[in-house]
């Protein structure tokens, strides 16, 4: 089957607030298992896949430190929460049959690995989805860099951001019926127009690196099996 794959290993990008459904904090068990199905189908392609989870749906930093936290001290608080999604995301994956572990950019070995590169390549080659938490492990960025940071580490060939969004608009198409969808985006299409695809740091990491983003729909079945067999799905930002 692997001769009909577009990709051989992805880094699939979600956001904390993927993880908690409807009510936006917190997790939502469901929305979990079903986040977990989704990376399954891809999983049974024999796809190797990484991926990076966000915190927001528990501790955004830049949110707290605008309410008068220091800063780099709520970044490891979100940091922190990174682990915990990570954590949940593994358990539903297992509970799906598909082998799963943690690798955290911050050091807690009774929780998880700690990242180590030639590790995290090894866990995938050998069927492994490798969750990778705490972010870079370094305050002052996001999950977005991260993710863009181990894409390129790992050799990923795409990085896969799963929104609740279909792709890249030209303005916000859940408050504007009229808004239009992009195919297709460059690199600097995106910081240029200010374009909410990833922050900037991590769009211009996949350009120096030559990656793809692709931004599409995480929470409708079977689109992200569709996307990895090379259906034209979501906006592919690329150089
Ligand atoms: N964070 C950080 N360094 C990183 C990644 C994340 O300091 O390398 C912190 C930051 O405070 C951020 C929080 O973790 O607000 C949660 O991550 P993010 O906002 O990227 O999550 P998402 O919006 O994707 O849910």
């Amino acid at each position: 089957e692997s001769g009909s794959l577009k990709y051989q290993r992805i880094l699939l990008k979600l956001s904390g607030e993927a993880m908690a459904g409807e009510q936006k904090f917190g997790l939502c068990p469901k929305t979990v298992r079903a986040v977990a199905r989704e990376i399954k189908d891809v999983w049974e392609l024999q796809i190797q896949i990484g991926v990076v989870i966000g915190g927001g749906n528990i501790f955004r930093g830049v949110a707290a430190s605008a309410q008068e936290m220091d800063r780099a001290q709520a970044d490891y608080m979100g940091m922190l929460a990174t682990v915990i999604n990570s954590l949940a995301l593994q358990d539903a994956l297992e509970k799906e049959g598909v082998p799963a572990r943690v690798m955290s950019a911050i050091s807690m070995r009774q929780v998880a690995e700690p990242y180590i590169r030639r590790r995290a390549i090894r866990h995938m080659e050998k069927g492994r989805v490798a969750i990778f938490a705490a972010g870079t492990g370094n305050p002052f960025f996001t999950t977005d860099t991260a993710a863009a940071l181990r894409a390129t580490e790992i050799g990923a060939q795409a990085l896969l951001k799963g929104t609740k969004v279909d792709g890249v608009y030209d303005r916000d198409p859940l408050m504007d019926p009229e808004a239009e969808k992009y195919e297709r985006l460059e690199y600097l299409d995106v910081v240029q127009r200010g374009l909410k695809v990833m922050d900037t740091t991590a769009v211009t990491m996949a350009l120096e690196q030559h990656l793809p983003i692709i931004v599409f729909k995480l929470m409708e079945p079977g689109n992200m099996k569709r996307l990895v067999q090379g259906e034209k799905i979501g906006t592919v930002v690329e150089g």
